[in-house]
């Protein structure tokens, strides 16, 4: 019978929030302008004029749920 070997285990590395911090801020901010075009870039609250946005990310606009027509 051969003797068990172990092998090497990877650990994980500790990230500083600090490191982190900015870009989970600039994520987000991605996430919330995408959300802001999906959902509410229509009408009164329009940044562009016409549809363009609109017709761009209809699909997803159904997609997630956001009321449309
Ligand atoms: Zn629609």
């Amino acid at each position: 019978m051969t003797p068990a070997t172990t092998l090497p285990v990877a650990r994980p590395v500790a990230i500083p929030l600090r490191e982190i911090l900015p870009w989970a801020l600039f994520g987000g901010l991605l996430l919330m302008l995408g959300i802001y075009f999906v959902g509410v870039e229509e009408g009164a609250v329009a940044m562009f004029k016409g549809m363009y946005v609109h017709e761009f990310v209809h699909d997803a606009r159904h997609l997630l749920g956001f009321p449309c027509h």
